[in-house]
């Protein structure tokens, strides 16, 4: 599988930014292209029956990509020509995450974060538009390599939450005014909510 960091125009971003969203990229970089994940994604792809061969390329994007809506989009599938991005979290959202967990947590969900977007659209080119579909079968994949990871910790388990806690079935729910102890953290089309983290 073809991973690349896909490099943007990046000068309307202080020195600072850019820092941040290169190394960003770096690190997702890291995480998908690990052997044991890339031995995983083969097994997933085998069970699927999805050819490696149409997936024509897996961009890291450097810069984060926002809905009109305002849903930062986590992965983006084209079906079409078998091309896959993978986008970051904003730094607004990576320097409360690190205030708030610490700086490994944030490492840890931000490789886990590409890690399950990946998965979820590598599945769009078998079930396209069929998106429950998709979301039902990326969380169970995700929990196999996980759990093949032998890293069942509480802090696998809190990352996994944050990345897949969807007690609302995954439909973007608006109606957070009043509620401030929930963080949305969004993957792909779906807009999924990790409830409790941010007390
Ligand atoms: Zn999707």
């Amino acid at each position: 599988m073809r991973i690349s960091v896909d490099h943007e125009k990046l000068e309307r971003f202080s020195s600072n930014d850019v820092k941040f969203y290169l190394k960003y990229s770096s690190f997702v970089f890291k995480a998908l292209k690990k052997p044991s994940f890339q031995k995983f994604l083969r097994w997933m792809l085998k069970q699927e029956k999805i050819e490696e061969q149409i997936v024509s390329a897996v961009q890291v994007k450097v810069l984060p990509f926002r809905r009109k809506n305002g849903n930062a989009v986590a992965g983006k599938c084209n079906t079409a020509k078998g091309r896959i991005r993978i986008y970051p979290k904003t730094v607004k959202f990576c320097q409360i995450f690190k205030q708030k967990f610490g700086r490994n947590n944030l490492l840890a969900y931000a490789g886990n974060r590409a890690r399950a977007a990946l998965i979820h659209e590598l599945l769009h080119l078998k079930y396209a538009k069929d998106e429950k579909t998709v979301r039902e079968l990326a969380k169970e994949y995700f929990c196999i390599f996980t759990q093949n990871q032998c890293t069942q910790s509480s802090r696998s388990l809190f990352i996994y939450r944050m990345i897949f806690n969807a007690k609302t079935s995954g439909k973007e729910n608006h109606s957070h005014g009043s509620n401030t102890s929930r963080a949305k953290v969004n993957l792909g089309e779906t807009c999924l909510r990790a409830s409790g983290f941010f007390k």
